[in-house]
């Protein structure tokens, strides 16, 4: 059942009197003030967008705040594993999510991102952020992110919405501001917001279209209303606002295909990921074949077995990866003539290698913690757990990321 809180009916003079009394609920950490964190992904907007288009809101957040160059997305960069990357500090091959779609010899289906299977706890590794908190005696909302509709360690966020794409983007930020209006007892201390627009229009019309700059203008308007909302509810000097994306966008063109079906025969293997990345198996088991045929035939395509995926992108040590791994060059799909018969290719794609340039992401972030008007070189998103546990005020699991790479984003206190 979807869980949106409604905007508390208590009257503001009820709640300053019952404070006044003492009545009022005591925050569980025992701070006056706790902090608030909320977590917003505006999904495939990349780094460059932020100074390509006019988008007032975003700009104002990052001069009172910390701007980052680019952000450094994990392999493979893709949707899922990026998101939940960045709630987990760890690397897909150590979270479990190592694409979007994924095989696991123990479980009898595959796994997608809108099916059933998400649900399912057993594919979500590691430990995400709103699973912390609550570990922690915090309360956490979720207005959609990958993993947060799983019970994860049995422990779904306090509220939290099942993912429905029809579900306006103002009403998105509505029922944020709602659960931030909750009482002290009942107000959620992190909470996550996510827009999938941009990375629509970037697949759909590409990074340069008239489409994507409407995207970009609609979304900046919405984090105009959430950070005029959160003013408005008083909390300006507890909530930090960190704004991120999970990976950029490149242009696609027809004449820059891979047909994999020149190479192999397509029904001898088990296809997870085509296109800008490319995960498949042998039906019959023969990896060292797959590989032969694979490797070198096309001068834009890499290919790896498992094993020989370079270190760099940390995309070895989990079963779940299939035997062959591709990465082809920037702007390539790797694909089949016959897919192009039955789908149009995206004009716009993401994946590839995360060191892209193309694929660099968004990192803004702004808050009473945070250092002001900084721009940071660009660095991977394995670290942003860290920084938002530190927000939060709350001890980090075990992760892959440095404290140090964002322990200069604080303000000396
Ligand atoms: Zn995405």
């Amino acid at each position: 059942m979807p869980r949106i809180a409604r905007r508390s009916r208590i009257p503001w003079l009820v709640v300053v009197a019952l404070a006044l009394l003492g009545a009022a609920p005591v925050p569980r950490q025992n701070r006056a003030d706790p902090p608030i964190l909320i977590l917003v992904s505006l999904d495939g907007w990349r780094w460059d967008y932020i100074d390509q288009h006019p988008v007032p809101n975003l700009k104002a957040l990052a001069a009172r705040g910390i701007r980052a160059r680019a952000l450094i997305p994990s392999f493979p960069v893709l949707t899922f594993p990026n998101h939940y990357t960045i709630v987990t500090g760890l690397y897909p091959e150590h979270h479990g999510i190592v694409a979007n779609s994924m095989r696991d010899a123990s479980m009898p289906e595959r796994f997608s991102m809108s099916a059933q299977t998400a649900k399912d706890p057993r594919w979500w590794g590691g430990e995400p952020l709103w699973v912390t908190a609550m570990r922690q005696g915090l309360r956490t909302a979720t207005m959609f992110w990958p993993g947060s509709e799983a019970p994860i360690g049995g422990m779904r966020p306090t509220y939290w919405k099942p993912f429905d794409d029809t579900f306006p983007t103002r009403d998105r930020v509505d029922a944020v501001l709602g659960w931030l209006a909750l009482p002290a007892g009942e107000r959620p201390s992190f909470v996550s917001l996510y827009f999938e627009d941009v990375d629509k229009a970037g697949h759909d019309f590409g990074p340069g279209s008239p489409e994507l700059a409407a995207a970009v203008a609609h979304l900046d308007e919405a984090l105009g209303a959430l950070v005029g909302g959160v003013h408005r509810l008083g909390l300006d000097d507890r909530a930090t606002f960190v704004v991120i994306s999970d990976h950029g966008m490149t242009p696609t063109t027809y004449d820059r295909v891979i047909y994999l079906d020149a190479l192999i025969d397509l029904r001898t293997v088990e296809t997870f990921e085509t296109g800008s990345s490319l995960q498949i198996a042998p039906r019959d088991g023969d990896v060292d074949g797959l590989y032969r045929r694979l490797h070198g035939k096309h001068p834009h395509l890499a290919i790896y077995t498992r094993a020989d995926v370079p270190a760099r992108l940390h995309f070895n040590g989990n079963p779940r990866i299939p035997a062959i791994i591709g990465v082809p060059d920037a702007g390539w799909s790797a694909s089949s003539g016959q897919r192009l018969i039955e789908e149009e290719l995206h004009v716009g794609e993401h994946g590839y290698t995360p060191a892209t340039r193309d694929m660099g992401a968004l990192f803004v972030a702004a808050g009473p913690a945070l250092r002001r008007g900084v721009v940071v070189p660009p660095f991977e998103n394995v670290h942003i757990y860290d920084l938002l546990c530190r927000i939060l005020q709350i001890a980090p699991a075990k992760n892959d990321g440095r404290a140090a790479v964002t322990g200069g984003f604080l303000r000396r206190r």
